[in-house]
């Protein structure tokens, strides 16, 4: 006799993070039964704390604008671009782009941000399991079942936000490494840094060492900063070994534009050391299951694309179920649309992040002062608007054929270094 009720929930989403809560709020909220099982309990430390422009649209989609507002996360306008010496940089400002509708965003402590997105979830009705780990995940022709440590759930269809941890990319083998974007981070939380006056104290600080690696400085809360060093693999493997702490701040102290800020840094928390977090899939979807923001791809945190990103897909995965579920079909055509444009946005990004190292990028994107045009459209799109209007599509090709040219002609001046000991990874070409 066949089971009458195949499946315990419409919806499994594994991991609550903000692409599985974006996902199963979107699912909750179009009337369907969702289950969604974190293995950690809330609230729990995270990195990914800058956000861009276009997470804005997610929170007011997620019904979570009102409290964002409210909850007193630092305003981020956008970014402050510095060279190792403080000499050359200038602003990205997010409101110069007439493409970005809601340019002020937020730096988020995740503790707290990840913490809200989660409450969300149960408000609107999705059954939250925090503390529970998904060991493993299988197909059936009509369901697929999640073993709980031996305990089964069966559900419709999955969507996968587990993140780096990849439950389906390591079962399906659908991940892929992105081998010139091999980088480590370095970082911990300060006390005691000077933030920039004005409209500008909550943006992101970027500050580019003298090779190939990079600092970024995020204030979290209005005490503490996330700082945090990039390196290419071989830079970091150069380094002298030690604990972490001691070489994020030999990393400070070489860098005298972030050394000259943290004069009277106190170190708050562990400084932490992770790699290999740049990566793609191979699919972002097939029978009965998609995949939501890390889970399906990351790249590199350069420019702040993760979380605005993981809610953005998560909310896409919720609409492509959603149009599954109505049509009474999970299979893989069912999300082609869905595939592509994870696929797409992840080109867009990709390109600027590769760009970003190798020396004729820098020279540009450093530079005091771009042709204004060019610049609004690259902002465009580190705003988060990956698929702006043709216009500024053609600006952003021009800016990058300036960076090729550079390669070969000074069309400005050489801010960044070019001898092999810089790092730059070979064959990054813009
Ligand atoms: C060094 C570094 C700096 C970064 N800086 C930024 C930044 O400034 N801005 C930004 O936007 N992004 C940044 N990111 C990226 C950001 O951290 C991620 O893109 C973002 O957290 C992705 O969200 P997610 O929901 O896809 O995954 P996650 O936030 O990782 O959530 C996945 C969840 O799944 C759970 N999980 C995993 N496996 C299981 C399982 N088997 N069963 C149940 N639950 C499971 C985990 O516990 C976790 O809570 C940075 C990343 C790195 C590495």
């Amino acid at each position: 006799m066949s089971d009458p009720t195949p499946f315990d929930f419409d919806f499994a989403v594994a991991g609550g993070g903000p692409a599985g809560c974006a996902a199963a709020i979107g699912l909750a909220t179009r009337g369907h039964r969702v289950v969604l099982v974190e293995r950690d309990r809330f609230p729990r430390f995270h990195i990914g704390e800058s956000l861009i422009a276009t997470a804005n649209q997610c929170f007011e989609a997620l019904g979570l604008d009102q409290r964002m507002r409210g909850a007193g996360f630092p305003e981020k306008w956008g970014a402050q671009l510095a060279t190792h010496d403080g000499r050359a940089g200038r602003p990205v400002d997010f409101s110069t782009s007439p493409e970005i509708a809601r340019p002020q965003t937020w730096q988020v402590c995740r503790e707290k941000f990840d913490q809200m997105l989660l409450e969300r979830a149960r408000e609107v009705g999705v059954e939250v399991r925090e503390g529970e780990r998904i060991e493993g995940v299988d197909f059936a022709v009509d369901r697929v079942e999640l073993d709980l440590g031996g305990r089964t759930l069966r559900a419709r269809a999955l969507v996968d936000a587990t993140g780096r941890s990849g439950l389906l990319a390591k079962k399906l083998d659908l991940r892929r490494d992105e081998p010139r974007l091999a980088n480590v981070a370095i970082y911990g939380h300060y006390s005691g840094v000077p933030q920039p006056a004005g409209r500008a104290a909550g943006d992101i600080r970027i500050v580019a060492r003298r090779d190939a690696g990079w600092f970024w400085l995020i204030p979290i809360d209005e005490r503490l900063t996330s700082v945090g060093a990039v390196l290419p693999k071989p830079l970091y493997l150069r380094l002298e070994r030690g604990e972490p702490e001691r070489m994020l701040a030999a990393l400070i102290e070489d860098t005298p534009a972030v050394a000259e800020l943290m004069r009277g840094a106190t170190l708050e928390w562990p400084v932490r050391v992770e790699r290999d977090f740049s990566y793609s899939a191979t699919r972002y979807a097939g029978d009965r299951w998609v995949l939501a923001g890390d889970a399906g791809s990351f790249l590199d945190p350069v420019f702040s694309t993760g979380v605005s990103i993981a809610l953005e897909s998560g909310l896409e995965a919720a609409r492509a179920l959603d149009r599954a579920a109505r049509a009474g079909d999970f299979s893989a055509r069912r999300f082609e649309r869905f595939d592509r444009a994870q696929r797409r946005r992840f080109e867009v990004f990709r390109r600027f992040v590769l760009a970003f190292y190798t020396p004729e990028f820098r020279d540009l994107f450093f530079q005091p002062g771009p042709p204004p045009a060019l610049f609004r459209a690259v902002v465009t799109v580190l705003a988060g608007n990956w698929r702006p209007r043709l216009r500024t599509r053609l600006l952003i090709h021009a800016f990058f054929l300036c960076v090729r040219l550079q390669r070969r002609v000074r069309l400005v001046d050489r801010i960044a270094r070019r001898d092999p000991a810089a790092g730059f990874p070979e064959g990054t070409a813009a």
